[in-house]
């Protein structure tokens, strides 16, 4: 069986030394988080956000707007937060109605205030690897996984499965920049699991539950599962009317990653479960960008 690479333990040193930090210093550190529409996985994301925030006493401020929020209004809204001194951090949850420009939106916020590290000028920075940016959150919570179980970087082969500009090409270029030899695979890619097989360290975001199977991977891999899917085990029978249903008969939500996990952790060396690896890790990290950023800010 393989080593379970914990983000709940790490999330928990992190917040530790969060609250220290932040318990030293006479005003707070500020995130606003700005919501556009009500999706249920953005709500349990945001909310994951708001609770570690209160534990280590940051200020996190919730924006929710509605659907059919205005592209200018948002911008204008934004340009205020970026101009008030008693905010540190902005984040838009994504996703964001269709029908707003999101590049435009994310480039709205200030790069000294841009916590998720999605600006052009902080993945410029990234692509560049020069110092003085925010490097994303889900980016930042699997470096800081992969360096707190002493899982070396310099030299691995690494193969990333995923090539968002959320997660799979600023990871493939954080690691990059640390010296791995980087694969990024995608879903044109052939012979997929010749590839991922190959690899020293295997990092999935893919939004495909399950995809990665026993023949993706070899027994010293490390893995690592950034997704994070729904799927519900639906108790009702098909053909009953699921609001007539007691709760205990209503379908239940269970998280998937995008590895099968196990298929997989009988055979690799080391792997991230989903939930409780990558997931706390993103939510840490967003707030060690924040205190960063409060420090920055407070010069
Ligand atoms: P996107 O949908 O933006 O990107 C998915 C990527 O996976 C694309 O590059 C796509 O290829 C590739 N892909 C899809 N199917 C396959 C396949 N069969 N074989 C190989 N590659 C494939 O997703 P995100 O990057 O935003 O998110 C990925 C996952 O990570 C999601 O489950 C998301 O919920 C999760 N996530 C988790 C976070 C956390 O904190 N743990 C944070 C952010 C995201 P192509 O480019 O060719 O379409």
């Amino acid at each position: 069986m393989a080593k379970i690479l914990d983000g709940r333990v790490v999330r928990n040193i992190i917040a530790a030394d969060l609250t220290k930090k932040i318990k030293k210093i006479k005003t707070k550190p500020k995130l606003v988080i700005i919501q556009v529409g009500d999706l249920a996985q953005s709500n349990s994301y945001i909310k994951q956000k708001i609770l570690f925030g209160e534990k280590i006493g940051a200020i996190v401020e919730l924006k929710k707007l509605k659907e059919d929020f205005s592209q200018l209004d948002l911008e204008v809204m934004i340009s205020n937060f970026n101009s008030d001194d008693s905010i540190h951090g902005i984040i838009v949850q994504m996703p964001i109605p269709k029908d707003l420009d999101k590049d435009t939106i994310i480039n709205k916020i200030a790069p000294e205030k841009d916590v998720d590290g999605l600006t052009a000028t902080n993945l410029k920075l990234l692509l560049e690897n020069k110092k003085g940016g925010y490097t994303p959150a889900t980016t930042k919570g699997i470096l800081t996984l992969l360096y707190h179980y002493q899982i070396p970087i310099h030299g691995r082969n690494i193969t990333v499965v995923g090539r968002s500009s959320l997660v799979g090409k600023p990871t493939a270029m954080a690691l990059m920049n640390l010296d791995a030899t980087v694969t990024v695979c995608h879903s044109k890619t052939k012979k997929l699991p010749h590839i991922t097989k190959n690899a020293d360290i295997l990092i999935v975001a893919t939004g495909k539950a399950k995809l990665i199977k026993d023949f993706h991977v070899n027994k010293d891999q490390v893995v690592i599962d950034v997704g994070i899917n729904t799927t519900t085990q639906n108790k009702v029978r098909p053909s009953s009317g699921l609001l007539e249903k007691p709760e205990s008969e209503l379908p239940k939500i269970k998280l998937t990653g995008d590895v099968d996990f196990k298929e997989v952790s009988k055979i690799v060396s080391a792997i991230s479960p989903v939930p409780g690896g990558i997931g706390p890790m993103t939510v840490a990290s967003l707030f060690q960008n924040l205190l960063e950023a409060y420090k920055q800010q407070s010069k």
